[in-house]
């Protein structure tokens, strides 16, 4: 296969043509350099000036204030998982303080890993869990049990298997406001003072695999205690500028031609959400007008502008439509095994045309396969 197909992968994800064949045709010699991205000292000028244009561009994107600083680090959203609770909440032997419980909203399959790390590492609470209804909603803001004195409260906005995604941030009060964004980072405008800390690995929005972007308020790297491994300490890279060890440099460098994509070529996180609403729309229009043909997962309140997440009246059924969708160039639409049935995950770099030929595919294959 040469052609580029329609890419509905939830991670690594499709990436932005331009974004592509700025890569390729930069990739032997970086303009000025003299060398490849992929050849140069991560404490070059070069390199420095890079991971600095990504910053500025993340900054400016997402509206980040002087006083939160941002981390590109390694280990993928996975690593996060373990490093919040120890350096926010007080990890078991090696606290600095001991800063009370961290407390997990729990909305899909994610949130339960994260939790899952962190009961590992510190005291916990759960502070909602929708696992009774197979994550398909959301809490209302008076079934959380928050913990006054929590250290934190850890959220996913879009829950990437089950495509469940929270319209905005839920209401904490005090307690600092630790989010999952993964799977919808720059796909949005975000309020960053609401929170403590944002993390997200690339692969899903923002670039590729390799590395995770963490905004924190740099207050909170008081909490970080001096007796952790240096890597795992938030205190190291945010004194080192991302620079203590070797960073992942190749994915930095796309992050930054990433988010220069979203500045210049789609205009912001703002026009980049009007794009991803009408994405999502086109898809679960077909889904509430196909009489039970298409049954979405997520209750319609909290449908995922990232993961659009449907099944179809029996296995049989599902295994014809991926294959084919994949005649026609529609990959990648199989389910996580877990909920089964068809996810397309419509990030921001898959192009609206993808979207509108998966939605006509969708009206025919209703059309000659419904009883
Ligand atoms: C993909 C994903 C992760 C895991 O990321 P890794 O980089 O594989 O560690 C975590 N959380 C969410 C919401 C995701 O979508």
């Amino acid at each position: 296969m040469n052609a580029r197909v329609y890419n509905f992968s939830p991670g690594p994800a499709v990436l932005p043509e331009v974004v592509l064949a700025e890569l390729q045709r930069d990739l032997m010699c970086l303009p000025g350099v003299g060398a490849s991205i992929l050849e140069i000292s991560h404490r070059s000028r070069a390199f420095e000036n890079i991971l600095h244009q990504a910053e500025t561009n993340l900054r400016q994107l997402l509206g980040i204030p002087e006083d939160y600083t941002i981390l590109f680090l390694q280990g993928g959203s996975r690593l996060q998982f373990s490093m919040v609770p120890m350096n926010l909440a007080g990890c078991k032997g090696r606290a600095a303080t001991n800063h009370g419980a961290a407390n997990y909203i729990i909305s899909g399959s994610w949130g339960k890993y994260a939790y899952k790390e962190a009961v590992k590492e510190c005291e916990t609470a759960i502070a909602w869990d929708g696992a009774k209804t197979k994550y398909d909603r959301l809490p209302a803001a008076a079934e959380f049990a928050l913990h006054p004195a929590a250290a934190y409260v850890h959220y996913t906005s879009n829950e990437t298997i089950e495509g469940v995604q929270f319209p905005t941030e839920p209401v904490v009060g005090e307690v600092p406001l630790v989010c999952d964004a993964s799977s919808d980072f720059l796909s949005r405008p975000v309020d960053i003072p609401k929170y403590g800390m944002i993390y997200a690995c690339a692969q899903k929005n923002a670039g590729p695999s390799g590395v995770t972007v963490v905004i924190l308020r740099k207050e909170l790297l008081e909490r970080s205690a001096d007796s952790l491994p240096g890597y795992m300490n938030y205190k190291t890279h945010a004194e080192n500028d991302s620079l203590w060890n070797t960073p992942p440099t190749f994915a930095i460098y796309v992050v930054s031609l990433i988010t220069k994509w979203l500045i210049t070529d789609i205009g912001g996180l703002a026009k980049m959400k009007a794009q991803n609403e009408s994405k999502a729309k086109q898809l679960y229009d077909v889904i509430d007008v196909s009489q039970g043909f298409y049954t979405g997962h997520a209750q319609a309140a909290c449908r995922s502008m990232m993961n659009v997440v449907f099944r179809l009246p029996s296995d049989e059924l599902t295994s014809k439509f991926t294959s084919e969708a994949a005649k026609q160039a529609l990959t990648e639409l199989k389910g996580h095994r877990s909920v089964g049935g068809i996810r397309a995950s419509i990030y921001n770099a898959m192009p609206v045309e993808g979207v509108e030929q998966l939605r006509d595919f969708m009206l025919e294959f209703q059309k000659s396969n419904a009883k």
